[in-house]
């Protein structure tokens, strides 16, 4: 049985005028739902899910590649005394490299844009107007347009803190706003007039996030476009860490720069379904304010950074050809653990949830999760 053909069986059947009333949805009809989704889910196998768990599960040696553990070795790594960069541009990225300075050491950075019609327009469309006098009222604490820059090892991590961009005048908020800006420990904000990474932001992330966060030898995998190529970085000053700088060409991102490969399709999923459920279920956030928009990237940030998902960023890698342990294959395991086997009463209330946490298996609603913004990093199997 697959239950998208049942929903849709559903659909055909509830979708007569008759039926066709449309309203707030309840608690009762909650609960109805998820009485009657529980139900669909028991009557199903149990082996869909079979796959993205066995990807998933951190402690299951089998879907774990063995790290590789080659020494530095200065003759092979031919790397300048100095600060070290080396643009590559069509040319094979040197996969080398990845075993010779270790996979704790291979970074893949890169910024994603997203812009709120893109996640929530969907859902509008087939919900009718919900949200959209709510979207209207504080136009001015409102973006539409915004980009993040992540980084992610070749052993599985996603780097802290997440650089955010905003769409903002003049580059920088006011006093005012900076002091009501949503603090968050994960989360480096700034903004631009087009609320994308400028040559002077590329700068300030290399700085403030790059550098702190990699070893003395690191290689990190840029693409060509936005300014991130060697030459905006020739003007910093030496530095002690040796860093290689490889340029992943133009046109092949989509095949070879692991974040675009696997990391942020995740990424956007997740925000998809979340802002879906907001607006579904008709919850009092505005997704377009600014604070909402840190706060929701900060708790993404926090999700997956959990090594549950180390597999997740381990598979971009490996999809991109970088390491060949074989992974199974999986599909938006963030969205499929997160939500889809979230249980239907909060562990801290007694209210319908909206996610289960990637850290402490909670399952959550959404004050306790983002209204309370749920900080978690107690990791259990
Ligand atoms: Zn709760
Ligand atoms: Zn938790």
């Amino acid at each position: 049985m697959n239950p998208k053909n049942i929903l849709k069986l559903l659909t055909i059947a509830f979708d007569q005028p008759q039926y066709n009333l449309e309203s707030i949805i309840n608690e009762d009809e909650k609960a109805f739902s998820f009485q009657i989704e529980s139900f669909i889910k028991n009557a199903i196998q149990d082996s869909l899910f079979v796959e993205t768990y066995s990807a998933l599960s951190f402690e299951n040696k089998n879907t774990i590649p063995e790290s590789i553990s080659i020494e530095n070795d200065g003759d092979n790594f031919n790397i300048d005394e100095n600060f070290y960069f080396c643009a590559t541009p069509n040319e094979e990225i040197d996969k080398e490299k990845i075993l010779i300075v270790g996979e704790n050491n291979v970074w893949n950075s890169d910024q994603s844009g997203f812009n709120l019609e893109m996640y929530i327009g969907r859902t509008l469309s087939f919900k009718g107007e919900l949200k959209v006098e709510a979207l209207t009222q504080s136009i001015n604490s409102m973006t539409h347009s915004y980009t993040i820059q992540s980084i992610i090892s070749a052993s599985g991590v996603l780097v802290s803190p997440l650089l955010i961009v905003l769409q903002g005048t003049d580059g920088k908020f006011g006093p005012r706003i900076q002091k009501n800006l949503f603090k968050a420990e994960n989360v480096l904000v700034f903004t631009s007039n087009s609320g994308k990474l400028t040559s002077a932001l590329v700068k300030t992330w290399f700085q403030e996030v790059f550098l702190p966060s990699s070893s003395d030898k690191s290689v990190l995998l840029l693409d060509s476009r936005s300014g991130q190529n060697s030459k905006l970085f020739e003007s910093f000053p030496k530095s002690k860490k040796l860093i290689q700088i490889e340029n992943i060409p133009a046109g092949t991102t989509g095949m070879i720069q692991p974040l675009d490969v696997f990391f942020f399709r995740s990424w956007k999923n997740f925000i998809r379904y979340f802002s879906g459920t907001v607006v579904l279920y008709n919850h009092d956030i505005n997704l377009h304010h600014r604070n909402n928009i840190i706060k929701l990237q900060s708790l993404i940030h926090i999700q997956f950074s959990s090594p549950r998902f180390k597999n997740l960023i381990k598979y971009a890698w490996y999809k991109s050809g970088y390491i060949s342990e074989k992974l199974p294959e999986f599909d938006n395991p963030s969205v499929d653990y997160c939500f889809k086997k979230c249980a239907a009463i909060c562990n801290l209330c007694s209210t319908s949830t909206v996610i289960r946490c990637a850290w402490s298996k909670k399952s959550l609603c959404m004050n306790h999760f983002f209204t309370d913004y749920h900080i978690c990093k107690n990791f259990q199997e």
